[in-house]
């Protein structure tokens, strides 16, 4: 019998990821071979698991569409995805034979099922009887990659005034603690030996009195050669237990990404960020002080309405103090229905233009900082690519590139480094211990 082939190209940020490794399951289930949107053949079912966070990602999402539909023009191609909830020309789209938001993607099956003629595969998500837990009916599959995503939680409730997450996600909800636990499971048993632990903010996890804090305890008290990485994480008050947990264990890795945001009170609070810049500081102080090689990497919004020059300055300074391990600077997008859409004060195209530029070199020196401090010190690296030379390549708990040579296969193994060199790139290099 000849497979029916389907592709999931996913954009935007890891928890698109680990909804896409979900439908992948559910396409398993139903039949499907999972195969590259580039393999040989046009796969004939492609679902574009789509971004809307900026006005640069919905134009990504449109231009990836056209590719999509010239290169494969008889593939049958589902768009699902943040831009299928939020963007309203999605729905003249020509280019997507289908459009799929959120609230009706319980009826995949069903709509393959007509256009493909295969097996009936019933899906039932969400019957926990309480609203805000979650069920998938699905785990997540990973044909292609060495590091797997864990859906924990889902939505978010803060409604920061230029998001458009609150709109296209929903509500805080998070995943039933039991399914949660079968999927870790399965993610082992398939060979992975990294997990990252993945929501819209992982920290709002809550199922009964269960909490973030005592999810990962249970994640931790199973038995396997793995380790934990905090995918995505909101400043909070979580955060000290959360940062004693991790300094109490090796199995979790060093390594938090707190968005920042902006680095003047004032636009924090323009923005109905949470926080005043010394509460983040003081948090991510304290985590410092548990755990010293800690990657600590931020997100900054630049350019947001009200940010003066002397406002943008006074966010520079802050941000080189905080030593980040790694910035992504966004210049600011007005989303359609979100407050800071409506908000005075709008910066002009080039002046955003020049602010990104200017945050390049901070970024840079950071970066470079924070790789250099780990030159003599021992890292734990999770190996994933081969290199000439019996060389392998790989990421450190702290989320540095690490490069080591070994006689025997070290590929998708956990090891210690000790760290001698580095590069331009800050790539760090060292030998094996043991
Ligand atoms: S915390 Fe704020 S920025 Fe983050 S997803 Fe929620 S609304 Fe968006």
């Amino acid at each position: 019998m000849i497979a029916i082939t389907a592709s999931v190209v996913t954009l935007g940020c890891r928890l698109n990821q680990a909804d896409s490794a979900l439908i992948c399951d559910r396409l398993r289930r139903c039949g499907f071979q999972i195969v590259d949107e580039d393999y040989e053949e046009s796969p004939n079912l492609i679902i574009v698991n789509s971004c809307t966070v900026t006005a640069t990602a919905a134009r990504k999402t449109r231009q990836l569409l056209t590719s999509i539909r010239h290169r494969h023009p008889y593939a049958y191609i589902i768009l699902t995805g943040c831009a299928a909830d939020v963007d309203e020309d999605m729905k003249e789209n020509s280019d997507c034979d289908i459009l799929l938001p959120r609230a009706e993607k319980k009826n995949l099956e069903s709509i393959l099922e007509r256009r493909f003629n295969i097996q009936h595969h019933e899906h039932k998500p969400s019957e926990t009887g309480d609203e805000s837990i979650f069920k998938e009916d699905a785990f997540a599959y990973y044909p292609f990659k060495s590091r797997a995503n864990l859906k924990v939680q889902e939505g978010c409730n803060s409604f920061c005034s230029y998001c458009i997450v609150p709109y296209a996600r929903g509500r805080e909800r998070s995943r039933d603690p039991e399914e949660v636990m079968a999927d870790f499971r399965q993610l082992l048993d398939a060979g992975f030996h990294e997990i990252v632990i993945t929501g819209v903010n992982v920290c709002n996890y809550k199922c009964g009195k269960l909490d973030l804090i005592g999810l990962l305890e249970k994640l931790l008290a199973v038995e396997g050669d793995f380790r934990l990485r905090l995918g995505s994480t909101e400043p909070g008050e979580i955060l000290p237990r959360l940062v004693d947990l991790m300094a109490s264990t090796k199995r979790i890795c060093d390594f938090l990404h707190l968005p920042l945001q902006a680095g003047t009170n004032e636009i924090l609070k323009a923005m109905g960020r949470k926080y005043t810049r010394e509460e983040y500081r003081d948090m991510v102080g304290y985590a410092r002080s548990k755990m010293p090689y800690l990657h600590v990497g931020s997100d900054l919004i630049v350019g947001f309405p009200g940010e003066t020059p002397e406002l943008f300055e006074e966010s520079c300074e802050f941000v080189k103090s905080m030593h980040f391990a790694n910035l992504h600077v966004f210049p600011f997008s007005p989303r359609k229905g979100t407050k800071a859409e409506k908000l005075p004060g709008r910066i002009s195209v080039d002046e955003m233009v020049r602010r990104v530029e200017a945050t390049k070199p901070i970024k840079a020196a950071c970066a470079a900082k924070f790789a250099k401090s780990l030159i003599g010190t021992e890292q734990s690296v999770l190996f994933e690519r081969t290199l000439a030379n019996n060389g392998y390549e790989g990421w450190s708990s702290n989320y540095v590139k690490v490069r080591t040579r070994s006689p025997k296969s070290i590929l998708r193994e956990i090891h210690t480094v000790r760290i001698n060199a580095g590069n331009e790139e800050n790539i760090l290099s060292g030998k094996l211990v043991n």
